[in-house]
């Protein structure tokens, strides 16, 4: 098999797993980054006041059914068992979430048992509507006004900038409405929390004779013809000099301060009212239980449209971006000597378990056309 000499652009875990996968089959690869770390993000630093391990672009918690991710990422670091239990803020009252039967019996002052909460639930849910489209009818449709207003609506504004109306129902669905006591924010078999944090993870992945990675290097188009190909994980409209325009995005600002003592009891504090001016406050410490730091370091989370020079978060995927989608989708068809990967490259909200799962399988795709011989 002759040997290939491969860029991955992005040291996140699209760039990571990949080249992992391709070094071990014998080729050279080489990562660069513009970012001055690894892990992209899902980058974790141990803050200098605190000594807390912090996410540095906002809350991960893995979660997964896909059997192989799970083996994949315990064995480059240990995972212990977390909960998502995330509370919320609404109207001067704190709140369980997912909307579970607590939830429900808290906000309405009942003591209903499941099967009267569900019924309860539909006498305020809108049965006219019989096939919701968008966020607002999906959210009116499952679970009516009163629990709308006060956990969906604000929150929501806050997060896209828009109104619920004109954002696709799909966008709620991603959350459970349970009428039983679990406040698991996820449904998956498998949920944790790496003992050293996701970039020990990625460290580990990157630790092959095979990878070199280049950190504080912005890749440009005339350095592809020193590779034999190039697997990018950045922007989609970023490859093309955003020649159709640039495709939407919701990026963050992160408020840090700090506390001595705990400042919330949980990790993840939503805050649901449209006043608040923030959307959550993460509280570091708490996804890290087994370790013990007196002082606090937590994140106010800020959502706002993303410009030139911001880091892009969420894909805003409306009617726009999916016409400009379109446009730059055909033309990433035609370009040779490319594969475009990850969460930026595809413009799609990716968790960290789909990531994985289509990084290895673009991985063996390119093994195997290597090694007969072809091109991707
Ligand atoms: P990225 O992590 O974005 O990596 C891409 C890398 O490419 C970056 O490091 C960037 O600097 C680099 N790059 C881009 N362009 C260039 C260029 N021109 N030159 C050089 N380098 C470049 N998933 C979960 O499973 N659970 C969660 O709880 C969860 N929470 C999330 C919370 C937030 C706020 C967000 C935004 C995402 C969350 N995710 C979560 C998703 C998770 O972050 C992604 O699955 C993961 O980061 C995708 O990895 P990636 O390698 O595709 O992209
Ligand atoms: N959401 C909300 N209130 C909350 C939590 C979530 O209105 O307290 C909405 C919000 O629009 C969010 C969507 O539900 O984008 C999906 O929730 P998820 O936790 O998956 O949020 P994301 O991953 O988008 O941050």
């Amino acid at each position: 098999m002759a040997q290939k000499s491969l860029l991955m652009v992005g040291a996140g875990l699209s760039g990571a797993v990949i080249g992992r996968h391709l070094a071990e089959a014998g080729h050279k690869v080489h990562i660069v980054d513009a970012r001055d770390h690894i892990a992209g993000n899902c980058h974790m630093y141990r803050d200098a006041e605190t000594g807390v391990n912090v996410h540095a672009y906002g809350p991960h918690i893995f979660h997964t059914d896909d059997e192989e991710v799970w083996a994949y990422v315990n064995a480059h670091e240990v995972f212990l068992p977390f909960k998502n239990r995330v509370k919320t803020t609404s109207q001067g009252r704190v709140y369980s979430l997912p909307v579970n039967l607590h939830t429900i019996n808290q906000f309405f002052g009942e003591t209903l048992r499941p099967d009267e909460a569900k019924a309860f639930i539909e006498t305020k849910a809108d049965t006219s509507i019989t096939d919701p489209q968008t966020f607002e009818d999906q959210a009116l449709r499952f679970v009516g006004r009163d629990l709308y207003d006060a956990f969906f609506r604000g929150y929501t504004l806050k997060q896209w900038g828009c109104d619920p109306t004109e954002l696709p129902a799909s966008i709620l669905k991603r959350l459970p409405l349970r009428f039983n006591y679990d406040d698991n924010y996820f449904n998956h078999r498998h949920q944790g929390m790496p003992q050293n944090g996701y970039t020990a993870m990625v460290e580990s992945i990157l630790n092959h004779p095979g990878i070199t990675v280049s950190l504080n290097t912005r890749f440009s188009r005339d350095q592809a013809k020193d590779y034999d190909h190039v697997f990018y994980s950045g922007p989609l409209d970023g490859w093309f000099d955003y020649e159709l325009g640039r495709l939407g995005y919701r990026t963050l600002d992160f408020e840090r301060f700090t506390y001595e003592g705990d400042y919330q009891g949980c990790a993840v504090m939503n805050y649901g009212d449209e006043e608040v001016p923030y959307t959550r406050i993460t509280e570091h410490k708490h996804f890290a239980p087994w370790e013990s730091h007196a002082k606090s370091v937590l994140y106010r989370e800020f959502s706002r449209e993303c410009g030139p020079d911001d880091i892009p978060y969420y894909p805003i995927r409306l009617v726009n971006e999916k016409a400009m989608l379109g446009g730059y989708v055909e033309r990433a068809k035609w370009e040779k000597g490319v594969t475009f990967v990850g969460r930026l490259a595809t413009y799609r909200y990716l968790d960290m378990d789909v990531t994985i799962r289509e990084a290895l399988d673009c991985a063996r795709l390119a093994e195997k056309a290597f090694a007969e011989g072809g091109v991707m």
